[in-house]
């Protein structure tokens, strides 16, 4: 379990994490994450005298993406350090404080999953290609041209079209 004791936790200053978030667990459930392995997450949760918790994770897994480009299905090793922090909301400070996320109170545990889930989701790991050259798709007929070559991306990319448009006029 990704919660962490926060009694337990001031009592005892730090905990070690290690915990597995399986492929289909709910809390992928309406991401693009797609999960082929658990996804790993170990590391050590830190209390600060002043009240905030500092949390130092590994994220390891792999992903089940599309090619950015050609669509394909590539696989997508995800290997992540997160520094969480997390501190009491403060209400005169407002909302938006930057990378510090706000510590429930009156809650015995902090879950680490749905942070967890929003720095994958902005992650790298989603602009997965199947090759670092992949051509793509034909913009016009879809076509794989990492497979396949077209009509309509020869003729535009073919200059020899070009001369020869240029001679016929030149006869007309
Ligand atoms: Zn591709
Ligand atoms: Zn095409």
């Amino acid at each position: 379990m990704l919660t962490i004791p926060l009694g337990r936790l001031e009592r005892e200053g730090r905990l070690e994490v290690r915990a597995e978030i399986p492929a289909d667990d709910p809390s992928w459930e309406g991401t693009e994450l797609r999960f082929l392995a658990p996804l790993s997450v170990s590391g050590r949760v830190q209390w600060v005298p002043s009240g905030e918790v500092l949390a130092r994770l590994i994220l390891q897994g792999l992903l089940a993406q599309k090619c950015r480009r050609c669509l394909e299905p590539v696989s997508v090793r995800v290997e992540e350090e997160l520094d969480l922090f997390f501190a009491p909301v403060d209400e005169s400070a407002g909302t938006d404080v930057g990378s510090v996320r706000p510590l429930p109170e009156g809650v015995g545990g902090l879950d680490l999953v749905e942070a967890v889930r929003e720095e994958l989701m902005l992650s790298q790991s989603l602009l997965a290609l199947c090759k670092p050259d992949c051509k793509g798709l034909c913009p016009l007929c879809g076509i794989n041209l990492n497979e396949d070559r077209c009509e309509c991306s020869q003729e535009e990319s073919d200059p020899r079209w070009d001369a020869l448009r240029a001679l016929n006029e030149k006869r007309e």
